[in-house]
């Protein structure tokens, strides 16, 4: 039997985009629970506002630019950032609520979903190429050198710099990691989840470790990103590729991921086909539609729980919905000229 709508766990009326910002549901994942034995929840960030769990880190950066004084709610302001899309539709959403204007530069390769999007709601959209991050055009630099000649030319304007501002980091030790702490009863024994900045990882990490240091906080990795081997050894070494978004870097730990880094215990890897399978899967047989970071996210959350074996409590973030990717890990065409296998129902 399904259970009933829960009530709501935030109170009927908000005030305005913020207020409707997190406190998103915790869902027990039912095929992966009751493949391992464990209890494996899903904390619902593809139902925010903006469709992402950067919505949070969207709304942090800015009231934390708003405490500093560098941008006033009503008053002129610019919002800069290089985003791979998720960050830039969260900045965008709550610079709009707050009467301000964002500059986003996004790389041309992410899914289209994501920038039409950004386009929609009113974002001044910069298209570059995918570059290594030491080249000048690199989308984080580009989006540094755009608010550094704003600024020069008076412009109250911040970057938002989601990789290296702490305030990111901050937010979801805030209000993800409570909030997951209080829907679990304090009943967890690991989160694991990937790493984009690191913000989510080092937030969330940062609250359980403090409320029991017992949790167990494992990085998950996709292919190509070297983070995995720099908790493992200590260097960033990254191999391979994969089609996911959002997540994993090939050069360097972000200074969010860094700043959690003492509160995590391991790191997992996780290939494309296992992470498709358990989007197609959750999306065919629970109603769960999701993006390929969640994808990396259930995965390793099931790979942790047969490592730990049966009767544990599991949290991961299922960051993103599938529909941001209709033309990418849902399309046979995009699937099958990356040599992955095609669900029977889209072929
Ligand atoms: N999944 C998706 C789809 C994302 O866009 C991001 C952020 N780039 C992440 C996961 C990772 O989140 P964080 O930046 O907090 O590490």
């Amino acid at each position: 039997m399904d259970a009933q709508p829960t009530t709501p766990t935030r109170p009927t009326v908000v005030d305005g985009l913020a207020g409707a910002i997190g406190n998103t549901p915790l869902i027990r994942l039912r095929r992966a629970s009751a493949a391992t034995g464990c209890e494996i929840l899903g904390k619902a960030e593809f139902m925010q506002p903006g469709g992402s769990v950067k919505d949070r880190a969207g709304l942090g950066i800015i009231q934390d630019a708003e405490a500093r004084g560098q941008l006033t709610p009503g008053e002129p302001g610019i919002v800069v950032e290089g985003t791979a899309g998720n960050t830039g539709i969260g900045l965008t959403l709550v610079a709009n609520a707050r009467g301000y204007k964002s500059i986003i530069v996004v790389p041309r390769t992410q899914s289209r979903e994501k920038l039409d999007f950004l386009r929609m709601i009113g974002a001044d959209l910069r298209l570059v190429d995918p570059k290594p991050l030491r080249d000048p055009g690199h989308y984080v630099n580009t989006s540094r050198r755009i608010a550094e000649e704003l600024q020069a030319q008076g412009e109250r304007v911040i970057w938002a710099n989601q990789f290296g501002n702490l305030a990111n980091a901050a937010i979801h030790e805030a209000t993800t990691g409570p909030e997951i702490w209080d829907q679990t009863g304090g009943r967890i024994d690991a989160f694991t989840c990937a790493c984009g900045t690191g913000g989510t990882l080092a937030g969330v990490a940062r609250a359980l470790k403090a409320r029991n240091p017992k949790v167990r906080i494992v990085l998950a990795d996709p292919m190509g990103s070297g983070l995995y081997s720099w908790i493992k050894t200590g260097e960033v070494k990254a191999e391979g590729s994969s089609i996911t978004e959002g997540i994993g870097q090939a050069s360097a730990a972000p200074g969010n991921l860094e700043h959690g880094r003492d509160c995590i215990d391991d790191a997992l890897q996780v290939d494309d086909p296992t992470a498709l399978a358990q989007i197609f899967d959750l999306q065919q047989h629970e109603g769960i539609s999701l993006g390929g970071s969640a994808g990396v996210n259930v995965a390793a959350a099931v790979a942790l729980a047969k490592r730990m074996g049966p009767g544990h409590t599991i949290v991961t973030i299922l960051c993103d919905g599938g529909a941001r990717y209709q033309s990418k890990i849902f399309n046979p065409e995009f699937l099958r000229e990356k040599g992955l296998p095609v669900p029977s129902w889209l072929a």
